[in-house]
């Protein structure tokens, strides 16, 4: 019981006042329900979202995960996308276009009004399954920026 208190005190916290440290604490929230739903109704772990990430733009955030991104895509980021190569097509390092930071990214441009990718904040990715911290891969380095910079 008290711990479902305090899971609500946190929703709510975040509800208020979404910050990236609220933010930040909610992912790990997340990845734990992510796993609990998933052997409720006993989804297999591979079928579990590879990656999450949170973005924060003024007071709107956005948890997504990695998956195709498709049309529409806001323009300030297609247009790094595209340096990159084709999207959906793979450079070597990773599908362009898949990783959770930019359908994040995306959704916080197309709906909340965020011009520019540098006015985005986002959490640290996170892999549901284990709840362990997964590394921004290059193409997001190049379109994002190294984490926390
Ligand atoms: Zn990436």
């Amino acid at each position: 019981m008290k711990k479902h208190i305090r899971i609500y005190k946190q929703i709510l916290r975040l509800r208020c006042k979404p910050n990236i440290t609220t933010l930040e604490k909610e992912m790990i929230c997340r990845c734990k329900s992510i796993r609990n739903i998933a052997k409720k109704i006993k989804i297999p772990q591979h079928d579990l979202p590879a990656t999450i990430v949170g973005g924060i733009y003024n007071r709107s955030y956005k948890i997504d995960e990695c998956k195709d991104l498709i049309e529409p895509i806001a323009e300030p980021l297609k247009i790094r996308l595209l340096n990159l190569g084709s999207i959906g097509s793979d450079n070597g390092v990773n599908k362009i276009g898949r990783c959770a930071e930019n359908l994040t990214a995306n959704y916080l441009m197309l709906f909340k009004k965020a011009k520019k990718i540098e006015d985005i904040e986002f959490t640290k990715a996170y892999r549901p399954r284990t709840a362990r911290v997964i590394k921004r891969c290059d193409n997001c380095i190049n379109i994002f920026g190294e984490h926390g910079i």
